[in-house]
């Protein structure tokens, strides 16, 4: 692969975006001896979702290889719902990732002043005109592949479009009287470029600029118009505005614009069993589907944040399903796989369980306690270890006995030894059970020679259930949750169709050990034989806890022969 010096380091090429730069950075190429200068352009009307990050990684990271930099421009140029709750959770987001912007933060709407010039600057030129075609002529007027497009009032003389767009900017007409279109080609191939709107009236109060405009410049026109202020040399943006490119290149081309940034376009993300569509998600939001945008169960950075995911497992994810051009659906399985392999490495081990019952060591002396220092990440020595309290009753998984055992089954049934995770041995004795046949509570005797888990005599123990004190354990709420939708692709037909309704399972009166009291919501905790959690950072309190599953141990991620 190709490599340029960028301040004595070199740059390989990692995807085809980086190769184009690495051309235009060369000698002679477009951008010799430029800083690599990108943006991430989000809308400011709703939270980033997990496409969107593909996105911000493509432009940070990208900038970041080239040692360049990336500007956050937020996206206001459409007057509609925008919202300051959205622009500070954008911000956190993106820094939570590790990604910062410096000192180059921006909002589009900052320079509808300089766009207005630029619109002027093209009527000046010939190269737009103002408009009066209403909307059902402008579908009529629009020709067909082999019909041209059509406008009366494309001929329009100079002096006239520059006072009727002055006008239009002065208020003096309704919505939808006229439009300015750009003069480019009516009976191009490329609708886009078939004399494409470049202003509309529309009277709505913009989050910032209030009721000062009564225009507003389409996207196709304000973007170009705004990387070249910004002096961007790269714009990264999804596949949908490749077709748009002609069009970004004749607004930076046929205007005095500082510089002539060049667009790439890259596949979206997609993701099966779930939405990525702002509209989407708001829609779910706001029908009480979810609990909120930051809901663990939803695909945005909040979500995926308070479910436990870590800004390494989301890397990890962005980093290997790569950067190309061909549109890919990744299975869910995948982000969750990645998730597992981060945290193998970092969580805490702790024992919880979720569906209690009572084990009562009968050979064990009442009231004694006894201490046990265990490791808290054997994948991490530096993680240092903590006593863990052992007493005549504890609390074990209501699964983990069973009166007359199926074939394989090792845990606790009458005459069974098992191992009680870095303790001791048990025997079970019985149970007591009500009249419905539930159990109660199960007994068993300890051998004291086994201390550790291990029988002095060298004998064989099969299984090993974990447990929590009863004397000092913690109650604690424990959520599990599934894919909201059932099916692979809910934009198939009414997304809301197919929403699950296992998607959320809240367990009540779960046990937690002693040590989880004091926890701080996202730290990465497995449970163990359970899965990965973490203390919710919306719900969870000392005297209330609550978890969320973070990902199951089980990986049902098949990697591809
Ligand atoms: P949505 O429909 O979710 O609102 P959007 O494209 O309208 O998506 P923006 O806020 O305008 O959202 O997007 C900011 C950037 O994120 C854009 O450059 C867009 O191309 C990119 N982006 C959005 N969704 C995805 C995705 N699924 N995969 C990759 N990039 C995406
Ligand atoms: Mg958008």
């Amino acid at each position: 692969m190709d490599e340029v010096r960028l301040n004595e380091a070199p740059v390989e090429g990692t995807n085809f975006i980086d190769d184009f730069i690495i051309e235009d950075l060369k000698e002679g190429g477009r951008f010799e001896g430029a800083q690599v200068h990108t943006r991430f352009p989000p809308e400011p009307n709703g939270y980033l979702h997990i496409g969107h990050c593909k996105a911000l990684c493509i432009d940070f990271g990208t900038a970041q290889r080239f040692g360049g930099i990336c500007n956050l421009r937020m996206d206001d140029t459409n007057p509609a719902k925008e919202d300051n709750e959205f622009v500070a959770a954008i911000q956190e987001d993106i820094h939570w990732l590790g990604y910062d912007w410096g000192d180059r933060f921006f909002y589009g709407s900052d320079y509808f002043e300089q766009t207005y010039a630029y619109a002027e600057e093209l009527i000046q030129k010939g190269l737009a005109y103002v408009c009066e075609l209403t909307p059902e002529q402008f579908r009529e007027y629009r020709g067909d592949t082999s019909t041209p497009a059509r406008s009366p009032w494309r001929d329009r003389p100079i002096e006239e479009n520059l006072d009727l767009f002055r006008r239009m900017r002065a208020g003096e007409f309704p919505e939808g009287k006229y439009t300015l279109r750009a003069k480019i080609d009516l009976a191009s191939g490329n609708f886009n470029m078939r004399d494409p709107v470049l202003y509309r009236i529309r009277y709505i109060e913009h989050h910032r600029q209030g009721t000062k405009w009564c225009i507003f410049p389409m996207y196709d026109f304000a973007h170009p118009i705004q990387d070249a202020i910004e002096g961007i040399t790269h714009s990264l943006c999804s596949l949908e505005y490749e077709d748009h490119r002609p069009l970004y290149d004749w607004v930076v081309n046929n205007l005095s614009v500082p510089s002539k940034p060049r667009q790439i376009e890259f596949s979206r993300l997609g993701i099966n069993n779930t939405v990525l569509s702002k509209r989407k998600l708001r829609a779910m939001v706001e029908g009480g589907v979810v609990s909120g945008w930051d809901d663990p169960r939803m695909p945005t950075l909040c979500g995926l944040r308070r479910r436990g995911y870590t800004p390494a497992a989301i890397h990890s994810f962005i980093d290997q399903i790569g950067v190309s051009k061909v549109t890919s659906i990744v299975d869910s399985s995948f982000l969750e796989h990645c998730l597992r392999d981060d945290l193998n490495q970092k969580a805490q081990r702790v024992m919880a369980v979720l569906d209690p019952v009572k084990l009562i060591i009968t050979n064990y002396p009442e009231g004694k306690t006894e201490l046990f220092e265990t490791e808290n990440n054997p994948n991490d020595p530096s993680a240092g270890t903590r006593p863990i309290t052992f007493s005549r009753e504890l609390w074990i998984e209501r699964s983990d006995y069973m009166e007359e055992p199926v074939k394989g089954y090792f845990r606790l049934f009458p005459g069974n030894e098992v191992r009680l995770k870095t303790t001791y041995v048990v025997r079970c004795t019985g149970a007591k059970k009500d009249e419905a046949g539930n159990v109660l509570e199960v007994y068993a005797e300890y051998d004291p020679d086994s201390r550790g888990g291990n029988p002095a005599d060298g004998r064989k123990i099969k299984g090993t259930i974990h447990w929590v004190n009863a004397a000092d354990s913690l109650d604690a709420e424990i959520r599990l949750y599934d894919n909201l939708f059932t099916v692979p692709d809910p934009e198939s037909g009414n997304f809301m169709d197919y929403l699950n309704p296992d998607s959320l399972k809240i367990l009540t009166g779960c046990k937690v050990e002693s040590s989880l009291g004091k926890v701080e919501p996202g730290v990465p905790l497995q449970f163990m034989r359970q899965g990965y959690f973490c203390a919710d950072n919306r719900d969870s309190a000392p005297g209330h806890l609550v978890f969320n599953r973070s990902v199951s141990l089980k990986d049902s991620f098949k990697p591809k022969q």
